[in-house]
């Protein structure tokens, strides 16, 4: 994509806000427009459910399957972090029907694969915070976070500037990984 023109370049997108302020190293001034947090845990008020009807730039959707999509996560870990989630309302792995429960597999495998091909990723945390008390910061909606690693990829720079420092803006790691997915 071309750079953003102004001083702030808006993305729409769904994540969980850590407190965390990012640098985008690409464009200086770019700076990521949060999601606001649902208000309560109805559909209607969910980013995981609304993402889908989004196009795939807007969204920042990876890929679409039949009853779950990939996601980038508006608040990256590091670059690549994705998220697989069902599209239906659901908030616990155990309430995923079988399809759903294999399709999030494929997807993360499929995920681990293409992040690892674009990107030379050393290793990955994969994981799901089931309830708010475990950490899911929009725990109505069951997604499940890939998040790819590097060797010392965690620096004194989340520490002591509460700041993450990143290569990429969203959107190029959208199309890099939306381009390179492969199902296989
Ligand atoms: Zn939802």
């Amino acid at each position: 994509m071309s750079p953003p023109t102004g001083d702030t370049f808006h993305q729409a997108g769904v994540g969980e806000p850590d407190g965390l302020d990012r640098l985008w190293t690409p464009h200086r001034m770019a700076y990521i427009q949060g999601e606001n947090k649902p208000v309560d845990a109805s559909a209607g008020e969910c980013p995981f459910c609304r993402i889908p009807s989004l196009g795939d730039a807007e969204g920042l959707v990876v890929r679409r399957g039949q009853t779950a999509y990939a996601v980038l996560n508006l608040y990256p870990y590091s670059p690549g972090h994705l998220m697989v989630c069902p599209y239906r309302h659901v908030a616990d792995y155990t309430d995923t029907t079988d399809a759903e429960a294999v399709e999030i597999a494929t997807l993360t495998r499929a995920a681990m694969r293409t992040i690892r091909a674009v990107s030379g990723a050393h290793g990955f945390n994969l994981g799901t915070n089931q309830g708010a008390d475990a950490g899911a910061g929009i725990a109505a909606h069951l997604h499940q976070h890939v998040v790819p690693r590097w060797a010392g990829d965690q620096n004194f720079m989340p520490i002591i500037g509460r700041t993450k420092t990143l290569p990429e803006l969203l959107s190029d790691t959208r199309a890099l990984l939306a381009e390179a997915w492969k199902d296989s």
